[in-house]
């Protein structure tokens, strides 16, 4: 089969229904339900350590699946290790692959610009979370084909709802399992509805902090910046004003000391040959 052929499946566009009401739960559940929670029945240890763990798991996902690999091929794997990254990807709740990387490929097109789908123009709270809630005629075919051939890709497209729903079942799971119900219900509101909700919004720093504050040391074409503490909130992706100049190099932050953890993950893989063409800009 073509997978080219393939129609888009309704993975929530941006300004639908079901976006504004999934992102009104996941909101009410995080600073409403998590908390309440914590507070009556307090969190288990194996609660916390399934938060890092999927913060993780689907922060690099995003970061080194969904960005460094498939929006910039900033290096080649083989396709069970894009496969992996995709589904922690998914298991983040931030669109399919498909999705995610034209409308970041847009971005690196349109910086700025009208087209620029989280223009940092029109100001904080559009560009962090804002313009989600935005109708956006706008199409991405044209950024969108090249991922379109890509067989991973357009599987975790097809079946992105399926892995979605099973980044949440596995806290609870988890949960379940080593206790009971309630077990089930702890693990699932902080490690499934608290950690998607802490992930989501790291990201969402990216597109604001990361184009309002913060330092240009590697160029001034955009607005586009450096800020190391955001960093460590998103596995190195802080670095943007270095990223936005040299978009397809595997590194966000080039130099050593700086944290950029999803560029040690390209580069141990890249040692034990499970990741190659790693692609540097000096
Ligand atoms: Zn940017
Ligand atoms: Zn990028």
């Amino acid at each position: 089969m073509n997978v080219s052929t393939l129609s888009p499946l309704p993975t929530a566009p941006a300004g639908s229904p079901a976006t504004v009401i999934l992102f009104a739960l996941m909101c009410l559940g995080a600073v409403i339900a998590v908390p309440m929670f914590g507070y009556f029945y307090r969190y288990t240890w194996l609660d916390w350590t399934m938060f890092v763990v999927l913060y993780i798991v689907t922060g690099l996902g995003i970061t080194v699946g969904y960005h460094r690999l498939m929006s910039h091929r900033s290096f080649d794997c083989p396709d069970w290790v894009k496969l992996v990254l995709m589904i922690a990807g998914g298991w983040a709740l931030q669109n399919s692959a498909l999705k995610w990387a034209s409308d970041h490929i847009r971005h690196h097109a349109h910086c700025d610009q009208e087209m620029d789908p989280y223009n940092a123009q029109r100001g904080f709270w559009y560009s962090h979370c804002g313009w989600l809630f935005y109708n956006d005629p706008r199409t991405n075919e044209k950024y969108a084909s090249r991922l379109r051939q890509d067989r991973v890709v357009m599987w975790q497209h097809r079946y992105y709802i399926p892995i979605v729903i099973s980044g949440l079942a596995l806290p609870f799971l988890v949960g379940f399992l080593s206790s009971d119900w309630l077990g089930g219900i702890g693990c699932f509101l902080l490690a499934g509805v608290g950690r998607t909700f802490a992930v989501l919004n790291s990201t969402f720093c990216i597109n604001s902090i990361c184009h309002l504050w913060g330092d240009q040391p590697h160029g001034q074409d955009d607005s586009s910046r450096d800020s190391w503490w955001v960093s460590l909130l998103t596995f190195g992706e802080g670095y943007h004003n270095y990223h936005h100049t040299h978009q397809s190099d595997y590194r966000n932050g080039p130099y050593w000391y700086n944290f950029d953890p999803s560029k040690w993950l390209i580069f141990a893989l890249s040692t034990i040959g499970l990741a190659t063409s790693l692609r540097t800009a000096q």
